[in-house]
């Protein structure tokens, strides 16, 4: 650290372990509600502009094997026919989802997650983007990517995801101490995430996204520090830094994580803290509260432009007029509101065998709460709000964290200050109308 680096963030316990949502929707999704599907969603595409931008989101439900610390929708499929069976359905979907949209559409993005998407087979791949091609209009310069499982990547199917037009791929490292790797369930060397870089490399895939994580079962600062080093040391284009959330009651998985080896809150910041610092150090620009991309990346560009945006997936330089989400469990957005498949990926591939929809909640947007997520959204991505967006109302609430000094009103605009960065979310609940203090449906701050 220099003279001139502004001084650490405090740790602020009632802030850092208050639960607040993550913010990549508004509502957030533990508001949607059973009575809001498929008509819903058929009305608000047939009041969508002309020639929207779309993006597409597919779920893969599946993986190898579970990790203890997994938040994800996702099953262990045991037998090779429930991925075959899934992967029709998929795509009885995209006709389905396909009719709905106006002819002047295109796609500009195409984000395979899951799971591990890797899970699917090269054939698979190849009717899958065989198949939106045939259904959607494809933007020539589309981004496509795909989560991976390090252990998961082979020559083959790094040969397949280039043949299909994949330009990016974002792995899963975490924690690269055998200790950690152990605690959840999770074992993958250094090695194993170099292979993977170095084979997606030299097949073509120009684009690669590394996700880390703090706040996990005997993790250290010195642990997160040497993980965050190593995963700036293969040069990624994008890295997320992602605080692990303990939910047992609501991940059941999760009970076979050591609760007296997690990381209490205090060192939880530290790392994140930590992690953050060595990544700046090696040349990546901070994006919003846990992102970090090479100055060159368009997340990092958008990121200093104003155009950086929240979603499901996080922060993204995505900008569309409709998100659809396929697969189980998928989450799909328009201007009207949001919709959610079924979770449950036998059941989905039932109802669409059964050419019916798989839409099972959603939640429509009112003009009150479109303009509350659109401010929490800019504050999130901006850290700041112009002085036309701020009321008398929302200085109020935020008078306690302006005499921390986590927030500046200058007249101009609100502006969050670095040390409130790390507690933007806390900022962000201050002035969400629906926000409730100490509600345990969402996960602490840091
Ligand atoms: S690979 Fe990812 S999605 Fe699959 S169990 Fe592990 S954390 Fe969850």
């Amino acid at each position: 650290m220099t003279a001139t680096d502004p001084p650490a963030p405090r740790f602020l316990p009632q802030l850092a372990c208050e639960t607040v949502p993550r913010y990549t929707s508004y509502p957030p999704a533990t508001g949607f509600e059973a009575d809001t599907g498929a008509q819903s969603w058929s009305r608000w595409m047939h009041a969508l502009p002309d020639n929207p931008a779309v993006s597409l989101y597919l779920h893969i439900p599946f993986c190898k094997s579970m990790c203890w610390y997994c938040g994800c929708h996702t099953t262990i499929p045991n037998r090779r026919d429930r991925i075959e069976r899934y992967v029709e359905a998929l795509l009885l979907e995209f006709d389905q989802r396909a009719a709905q949209l106006p002819s002047g559409h295109s796609v500009h993005h195409v984000h395979f997650g899951g799971g591990s998407p890797d899970m699917l087979d090269t054939v698979e791949f190849g009717r899958i983007l065989g198949r939106i091609r045939e259904c959607f209009t494809l933007a020539p310069d589309a981004e496509i990517a795909a989560e991976l499982d390090p252990r998961g990547v082979t020559p083959e199917l790094a040969a397949s995801l280039v043949e299909n037009g994949f330009n990016r791929a974002s792995l899963g490292v975490q924690d690269l101490s055998e200790e950690v790797q152990t605690l959840i369930h999770r074992i993958q060397p250094l090695a194993t995430v170099e292979k993977a870089v170095e084979t997606l490399r030299s097949a073509g895939i120009p684009a690669i996204n590394l996700d880390i994580m703090y706040g996990l079962p005997a993790q250290t600062r010195e642990r997160v520090a040497r993980t965050a080093r190593c995963a700036a040391m293969l040069k990624p284009d994008r890295i997320a830094l992602f605080g692990y959330a303990h939910v047992p009651w609501f991940k059941k998985h999760q009970r076979a994580i050591p609760e007296d080896r997690l990381p209490g809150a205090q060192a939880r910041f530290d790392q994140m803290f930590t992690a953050s610092g060595v990544l700046e150090l090696a040349g990546y620009e901070p994006v919003g509260f846990d992102h970090f991309a090479k100055p060159d990346d368009p997340l990092a560009i958008a990121a200093r432009e104003g155009t950086l945006n929240r979603n499901f997936q996080g922060y993204t330089d995505d900008r569309y007029d409709v998100l659809i989400g396929l697969g189980a469990s998928a989450i799909s957005e328009a201007p009207g509101g949001y919709i959610q498949n079924q979770p449950d990926p036998a059941l989905y591939a039932q109802a669409l065998e059964n050419k019916a929809s798989a839409m099972i909640r959603g939640r429509a947007r009112n003009d009150e709460e479109r303009q509350a997520g659109a401010r929490i959204e800019r504050l999130l991505c901006d850290f700041r709000l112009p002085a036309d967006v701020v009321d008398a109302q929302d200085r109020a609430a935020l008078n306690e964290l302006n005499a921390l000094g986590l927030v500046e009103d200058n007249g101009e605009g609100l502006t969050v200050t670095p040390a409130g960065r790390p507690y933007v979310r806390n900022i962000a609940a201050r002035l969400d109308p629906a926000f409730v203090t100490g509600a345990q449906r969402h996960s602490v701050a840091v």
